[in-house]
């Protein structure tokens, strides 16, 4: 980073240590900072905030309370501790991950920050974290609490979008890492989650605000500076509730893609209004017997955002369930569809909150 030369980072260790101490949240995995419990905690924590981690947190470390019993979880069994947390690829590659630090560093996960970053699913923050935090290791995490913070502090105008100039802040702070590198840290993210917010940096209340570069010109609320992102994609899209029998029609999506493997209720590209979505089950040669309009949601995902509307389809009881070999989706042959009572689509499918507003 370009003022780093000349910025004093030195100076912080000592008024952040002495502010964490004083103010740093309870948090489980920091009150217990066992390595595994580092680790499933900064995996849940990466686009997910604090709040929203922690019931799912326990959950998952009471069901899966070591590397070995995460390295032999059924899919189904992790995908539904992880329902509703998101990116789901990161519960597969903490499983993947398992079976690794279990052929590889005999279940113990591993201490160097190098070894760490050889996991499928760690990056060079996640590394960082857990090497440093876990076992002391002077390596820097550095997440975008941190990027805010230093970029605040600092008074740089580097995109911080920008690889090169995470890296640059990762040598920045390695260069001032102090021996209780874990503490420091915590403490830098915590000082971006706690008051150096990304909206309003609150410095009134900021152990560094005599050092801070922005604050003193006036510039916290300018920066950092972010390059515009890429807009995302708008997408309409028509959920069909098919009920019969008192079973709910649920597919599983394909292997690779958005939300891989998880399990759906039937949807399809478009609005469809009533008359459209009549013609589609008749085509889909499903009896549809009643149709009635459900409410809309939307669903925001990194690159797309789907905009859904829903039906509730019931089909004529009979002894057996649609035949989906006759069916057709979207113009294709209807994938195997599974029928799921109220209580299975609640504990034993895990369907990823997009679809959670048709849930029955
Ligand atoms: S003084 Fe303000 S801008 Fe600077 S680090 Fe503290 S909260 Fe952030």
């Amino acid at each position: 980073m370009k003022n780093s030369v000349t910025f004093p980072l030195d100076k912080i260790a000592r008024p952040l240590r002495k502010w964490f101490r004083a103010r740093a949240r309870s948090l489980p995995w920091r009150d217990d900072p066992r390595p595994y419990y580092v680790w499933v905690s900064e995996i849940m924590l990466q686009q997910t905030r604090v709040a929203a981690v922690m019931p799912y947190f326990s959950r998952f470390v009471d069901a899966l309370p070591d590397v070995r019993t995460l390295a032999s979880v059924d899919d189904d069994a992790l995908l539904k501790l992880w329902e509703g947390l998101g990116y789901y690829s990161r519960a597969r590659n903490l499983k993947k991950a398992a079976q690794v630090v279990m052929e590889k560093h005999d279940g113990v996960v591993p201490c160097k920050f190098d070894e760490l970053l050889a996991l499928p699913g760690v990056g060079r923050y996640t590394a960082g974290a857990i090497a440093s935090i876990a076992y002391g290791e002077r390596v820097p995490a550095v997440d975008g609490n941190v990027l805010r913070v230093v970029a605040r502090l600092t008074a740089s105008r580097e995109d911080v979008l920008r690889d090169a100039t995470k890296r640059a802040v990762e040598d920045a702070l390695a260069a001032v890492m102090p021996k209780d590198a874990g503490l420091f840290n915590q403490a830098m993210m915590e000082l971006g989650a706690l008051v150096c917010l990304p909206r309003a940096a609150h410095c009134d209340e900021c152990p560094l605000a005599s050092l801070c570069r922005s604050h003193a010109e006036g510039l916290e609320n300018e920066l950092p500076v972010k390059a515009l992102k890429k807009e995302r994609r708008i997408e309409p899209r028509t959920v069909l509730l098919i009920e019969q029998n008192g079973r709910f029609a649920i597919l599983k999506r394909p292997k690779r893609g958005l939300l891989a493997e998880l399990w759906e209720f039937p949807n399809i590209p478009g609005a469809k209004s009533r008359a459209e979505l009549l013609a589609f089950c008749h085509a889909a040669g499903l009896p549809a017997k009643s149709v009635r309009r459900m409410k809309s949601a939307r669903h925001i995902f990194t690159h797309i955002e789907w905009i859904l509307s829903g039906w509730h389809v019931r089909l004529a009881d009979t002894n057996e369930a649609v035949d989906e070999n006759r069916a057709a989706y979207g113009g294709t042959p209807l994938p195997p569809l599974t029928w799921a009572t109220r209580e299975e689509l609640s504990k034993v499918y895990s369907i990823p909150t997009a679809f959670h507003a048709y849930m029955p």
